[in-house]
C-alpha cells in the first residue's frame, strides 16, 4: 500500500501542548505528517512565521515522520501538491465543531480526494488555546503547563509586558 501522508494545519501562534498531542498521535497513525504553519493569517499573529516554525521544530523536530513547513494559499491545493490524503484536526469541544465541519466540507468540495480526520482533544488540553496562552503570559501568569518546556522561557519573555 502507498504511504499515507496527512496535513496538520494551523497558525500555531504559539504551539501549545494541545497541538503537540494531536501531532504526536497523528505521527503514530500515519506514515507522514506535514505540520503546515499558516503564513497569512486573518488576524495579525503575535509571533512571526519563522518564530512559529522554530518553536515547532524545537518541540517536535526530532520526530522522524513529521515535517514542519510554512504554507500560504489554499489548503486544498497544498494537500494535492504534497500528495496528502487527509487533513488531521483536533476537536476540543462542541464549539470547535461547527467551524471545523464547514472547513472540512469546503476542502472536500475544492479537492474531492481530501478527507478530514478529527482526533478528540486529550481531556487535559480541552480548554487550551494559543490565545489563552498569550493572555495568561501577557498578565505575568505561569504558562509552563500549557506550552512545551523547551520553548517555555522564549514564549514567556516575548509575551510578558
Ligand atoms: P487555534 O484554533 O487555537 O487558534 P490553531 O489554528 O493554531 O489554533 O490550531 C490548529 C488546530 O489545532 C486547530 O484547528 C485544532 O484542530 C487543533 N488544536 C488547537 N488547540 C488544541 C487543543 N488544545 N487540543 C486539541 N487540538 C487542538
Amino acid at each position: 500500500m502507498d504511504a499515507t501522508t496527512v496535513i496538520c494545519p494551523g497558525s500555531f501562534d504559539p504551539v501549545t501542548l494541545g497541538h503537540i498531542d494531536i501531532i504526536q498521535r497523528a505521527a503514530k497513525m500515519f506514515d507522514k505528517v506535514i505540520v503546515a504553519v499558516l503564513v497569512n493569517m486573518s488576524k495579525q499573529p503575535s509571533f512571526t512565521i519563522d518564530e512559529r516554525i522554530s518553536f515547532l521544530k524545537t518541540a517536535i523536530g526530532d520526530i522522524d515522520n513529521v515535517e514542519i513547513v510554512g504554507f500560504s494559499g489554499l489548503l486544498a491545493d497544498y494537500a494535492k501538491e504534497r500528495g496528502a490524503k487527509a487533513v488531521v484536526k483536533g476537536l476540543r469541544a462542541m464549539s470547535d465543531f461547527e467551524y471545523e465541519f464547514q472547513m472540512a466540507l469546503t476542502n472536500k468540495k475544492l479537492n474531492p480526494e481530501l478527507d478530514t480526520v478529527f482526533l478528540t482533544s486529550d481531556s487535559q488540553y480541552m480548554y487550551l488555546s494559543s490565545s489563552m496562552v498569550k493572555q495568561v503570559a501577557s498578565l505575568g501568569g505561569d504558562i509552563s503547563n500549557f506550552v512545551p518546556a523547551c520553548i517555555h522561557a522564549q514564549v514567556y519573555e516575548r509575551l510578558k509586558k
